[in-house]
C-alpha cells in the first residue's frame, strides 16, 4: 500500500497517511514510493467538525433578518413546512460542500422539521453526505409540542409521537453506518418537545447506543417559557428527564449559572457553541472559558444558514475567540489555539468520536491543508490562520482520500449547486418577491 506524505507545511511539519490513517507528524522521512503532495508555508489542521446546524435552512437565508429567536422561528417554522425532500437534498449539498470548502470534515445536522412526517429527508441528507464526501452526523429531529398544547411550533409541523420513535428507528436502521453516516436521537427544544418524548427519546438512544442531542438554554426567553411551563430551570428540566450526561451534547448552551456549569462539567455534558448564530439573533453569550475548566465537552457549531448567514466553518473560530475574550474581557484568555481545539477534538469529543479530532498517529486521516501564501508575513501561523483573512482550504482530505482538491470540491460544482438552491429556494418568497 502506498503511503501519501503531505509534506514542508509551516506547521506541523509533514504528516504521513497510510490506510486511512495517520502514520506519523513532523519530521517523515522519505522512503520509496511515497506519493507526495507538496505544501510548503501551508497550514496543516485536523480535518475541523461542526457540531450544530440544520442544513435545511440554507433554503432560507437572510429571512427575519431583525428578530429574535421566537419571532425568527414562528416566521420561519410555516416556511420549513413547506420544503420537499428534493428542496432538503440541495440544500445540505451547498451545506456541506461550503463546510468542505471551509476546513470541515464531520458535520451534525439536525432536521427537526419533516413535513408530513416524510423521513426521506433523512435519506437525502445521506445522499447528500456521500457526494460531497465528508462524515455526516444525522440527527433524527422531531417536535411533539404543538401550539394547541401551549407549544410553539404551529401544529402542522409536529409529528406524533410513537409516528416519531418508529421513524428514529427505521431511519437508524437505513443509513448508521457508526463512520460516515451517524444517526443521533434529537427532540429539538423544550418549548416544543414533550417531556415524555425527551423520556422516550433517550431510552430509544440508549438501547440502539446512539448519542442524543437538543437545543438548550439559547435565549432567556426559552429559559422564562421553561420556568412558566414546568416549574424548572432548562437545565434543571433535562436533568429530570435523564438529559444531563456524558452521551448527550446541547446546542447553545449560554444561560447557565454557576452551579449548571458545575454539574455540566462534572457529567461530562457537550455544548455545541454556535458563535455568530447567538451574535445574529442576539441570543446572548456562551461561557465557554467557564464550561472547559468545569470539564464540559465544548464543541463549536455554526448552527443553521438561516442564522449564520455564511454557513463556513473557518469564520466561526474567529467568532469563537472575539467571543470569549469579549466574555472575560480577558485576550489571553482564549487563544487561537483554544479555537482550533474547540473546532477539532472539543468538536469529537461531542460527537462521541475517539478516532478524529487530531493530527497524531492512529487517529482517522480527516486532514485540511490550509494555503499560506497572504501569510509568510505572520509569525505565529495559527494566529494568522484564525485572526487573518478568511480563506478555502487548499487540500481537504477525509480518510485519506480528497473532498477538496486545490480549493475546489471533488464531488460537486459548488456553483451549480448554488443555483439549483437558489431556484428552489425564491420559490419559498413572498409571493415570488424579494423581501425588500
Ligand atoms: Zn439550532
Amino acid at each position: 500500500m502506498s503511503r501519501l506524505v503531505l509534506r514542508g507545511a509551516r506547521w506541523p511539519g509533514d504528516v504521513a497517511i497510510e490506510g486511512g490513517r495517520i502514520a506519523s507528524v513532523g519530521s517523515v522521512p522519505a522512503e520509496p514510493g511515497d506519493e507526495v503532495i507538496r505544501c510548503d508555508g501551508d497550514i496543516v489542521t485536523p480535518g475541523l467538525v461542526n457540531t450544530h446546524h440544520h442544513f435545511s435552512q440554507w433554503m432560507t437565508r437572510g429571512w427575519a433578518v431583525g428578530c429574535d429567536l421566537f419571532d425568527w422561528l414562528a416566521t420561519l417554522y410555516p416556511v420549513w413546512a413547506r420544503l420537499e425532500p428534493e428542496d432538503v437534498e440541495a440544500a445540505a449539498a451547498v451545506a456541506m460542500g461550503e463546510l468542505a470548502l471551509t476546513g470541515c470534515t464531520t458535520a451534525a445536522d439536525h432536521q427537526y422539521v419533516v413535513p408530513g412526517g416524510d423521513d426521506s429527508v433523512f435519506d437525502a441528507i445521506a445522499a447528500a453526505a456521500r457526494t460531497i464526501g465528508i462524515r455526516a452526523h444525522i440527527a433524527r429531529g422531531s417536535m411533539d409540542l404543538g401550539q394547541s398544547k401551549g407549544g410553539l411550533p404551529p401544529d402542522s409541523v409536529v409529528e406524533d409521537l410513537d409516528a416519531i420513535l418508529a421513524s428514529t428507528q427505521a431511519v437508524h436502521a437505513r443509513l448508521h453506518d457508526g463512520e460516515r453516516i451517524v444517526v443521533t436521537v434529537a427532540p429539538c427544544s423544550p418549548f416544543s418537545v414533550t417531556a415524555e418524548l425527551m423520556t422516550e427519546s433517550a431510552a430509544l438512544a440508549r438501547r440502539l447506543g446512539l448519542r442524543l442531542h437538543t437545543h438548550l438554554a439559547e435565549t432567556l426567553d426559552e429559559e422564562r417559557d421553561c420556568v412558566a411551563r414546568f416549574g424548572n430551570r432548562p437545565l434543571d428540566h433535562l436533568d429530570e428527564l435523564g438529559w444531563i450526561a456524558g452521551d448527550v451534547w446541547l446546542a447553545h448552551g449560554i444561560h447557565f449559572n454557576d452551579e449548571e456549569v458545575t454539574r455540566l462539567g462534572r457529567t461530562g455534558t457537550g455544548i455545541a457553541h454556535c458563535p455568530s448564530s447567538n451574535c445574529r439573533l442576539g441570543s446572548g453569550i456562551c461561557r465557554v472559558n467557564d464550561l472547559i475548566a468545569a470539564g464540559a465537552a465544548v464543541g463549536l457549531g455554526v448552527d443553521g444558514a438561516a442564522s449564520n448567514e455564511i454557513g463556513g466553518m473557518l469564520p466561526e473560530l474567529r467568532m469563537a475567540l472575539f467571543l470569549a475574550r469579549q466574555r472575560t474581557m480577558n485576550p489571553a484568555s482564549f487563544m487561537p489555539v483554544d479555537a482550533l481545539r474547540l473546532a477539532s477534538e472539543g468538536g469529537a469529543r461531542c460527537l462521541g468520536r475517539d478516532d478524529i479530532g487530531r493530527l497524531a498517529p492512529g487517529y482517522r486521516a480527516d486532514v485540511v491543508v490550509w494555503p499560506g501564501d497572504d501569510l509568510a508575513d505572520v509569525p505565529d501561523s495559527l494566529a494568522g490562520l484564525v485572526l487573518g483573512p478568511e480563506r478555502t482550504a487548499r487540500h481537504v482530505l477525509v480518510e485519506g482520500s480528497h473532498v477538496v482538491r486545490d480549493g475546489h470540491l471533488v464531488g460537486a460544482d459548488i456553483q451549480e449547486l448554488r443555483r439549483e438552491l437558489a431556484r428552489r429556494a425564491r420559490r419559498l418568497w413572498p409571493e415570488g418577491k424579494s423581501l425588500a
